[in-house]
């Protein structure tokens, strides 16, 4: 198929990794920020065809995991509330909150909606103009258009018991925060190919000019990936750490300016609470019309928020642990008994090491006895 054959080209990948063994000389810490890229590099065993001067860490591009109890509490606290319909994609239904999740809600009666598109959601509030349809605004700039167009068509209809509850979250905020912090090491970052189709090369020119930091955004083929990494090889071996794009077929350095317009219509930046890194500014998208936002129309009092014991999620999000440190992995916390967010999506950190392995599917618990996750594949 093309656009896909040809990046799961096995010469081709074989020329590009005996070109990364060729020129890594220095010890360097590449950091994936998506989660996509995360599972491509574990489903096609990319960690073990580097070089040992590479080591490779994942970063918080999951926004389901991401997302902070207290912005899932007040979901779930919507999908709870009288006369609401709440719409979200599948990927939530399972996320657990503080003491509940939306599959518990729609359990105990509350009306939850899978949807697999914003525009489902506004077909929902059409039919119900009686009652509020709440979409679920979660995701990065990749998502955020989506939702925009369907406020934008709600205005343009005169759609007013459709609301939308923003947690999305911009990618530069945090990754400078990432790196400000300097709790971990990043000499290079794969730069994410969905949000970099939206916002374009750009906006990572702060990494390389504040931070020596070389960036490469990928696409999320194994052939997309390892040149990614060839790319920032060559960059910082040279001393010449700069913005390459690896991924021509889908991201121009300016992004994509009419879902970008669309993005700055409808949302402003805002304060934005990452879970595991803190509230940072101006790192989240707010609606500008109140009429649409579903946190001003409703007084949402979601009670206190609570961490699952035992869950390192903020901890890994932050690549300074992984789901190996976590006592829970595979004993307990599992993809059919999720304990974190982490395990939930299909895009965590911990699904990830949990389908795919850290040293292959066949990973087993320190005490040598099959793991139970393992076991039950
Ligand atoms: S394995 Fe489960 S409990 Fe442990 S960090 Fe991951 S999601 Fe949290």
């Amino acid at each position: 198929m093309r656009f896909i054959d040809e990046y799961r080209d096995s010469e081709l990948a074989r020329g590009l990794v005996e070109h990364i063994h060729r020129r890594s000389k220095r010890s360097l810490r590449l950091m994936e920020f998506c989660g996509g890229h995360t599972v491509t590099i574990f489903r096609y065993g990319l960690r073990q065809l580097l070089p040992p001067t590479l080591q490779m860490l994942s970063g918080p591009g999951c926004p389901v995991c991401v997302t902070a109890n207290a912005d899932l509490d007040k979901i779930i606290a919507l999908a709870r509330t009288p006369g609401v319909i709440l719409a979200t994609f599948g990927d939530l239904l399972k996320v657990p909150g503080s003491t509940s999740s939306l599959q518990q809600a729609r359990a105990e009666g509350g009306d939850v909606r899978i949807v697999y598109s914003t525009l489902d959601a506004l077909l929902l509030a059409r039919e119900n103009p009686d009652r509020a349809v709440v979409f679920a605004g979660i995701g990065f700039e990749t998502t955020a258009p989506t939702v925009a167009a369907s406020v934008l068509q709600a205005k343009k209809e005169g759609i007013d018991n459709y609301k939308v509850i923003s947690v999305h979250k911009t990618t530069p905020p945090v990754l400078r925060a990432l790196v400000g912090s300097g709790e971990v090491r990043v000499d290079g970052l794969i730069c994410p190919g969905h949000v970099s189709a939206i916002i374009g090369s750009r906006p990572y020119a702060f990494l390389p000019r504040e931070y020596g930091i070389g960036c490469a955004v990928a696409g999320f083929e194994p052939v997309d990936i390892l040149q990614a990494v060839a790319m920032l090889v060559d960059q910082l071996e040279a001393g010449e750490p700069r913005v390459d794009i690896a991924y021509r077929r889908g991201v121009r350095p300016e992004g994509n300016t009419i879902a970008l317009g669309m993005i700055e219509e409808v949302f402003a930046p805002g304060p934005a609470d990452w879970r595991g890194i803190g509230v940072i500014p101006d790192s989240g998208l707010r609606l500008r019309d109140e009429r649409f936002d579903a946190e001003r129309a409703f007084a949402i009092e979601p009670g206190p928020t609570r961490e699952p014991a035992g869950c390192i999620c903020g901890d890994i999000l932050r690549a300074v642990k992984t789901p190996l440190d976590c006592r829970l992995f595979r004993r307990v916390c599992t993809p059919e008994y999720p304990v974190g967010p982490c395990m939930v999506s299909s895009e965590g950190t911990c699904a990830t090491y949990y389908h795919y392995g850290q040293d292959g599917p066949e990973a087993e618990e320190p005490c040598g006895q099959p793991a139970r996750g393992a076991a039950d594949e």
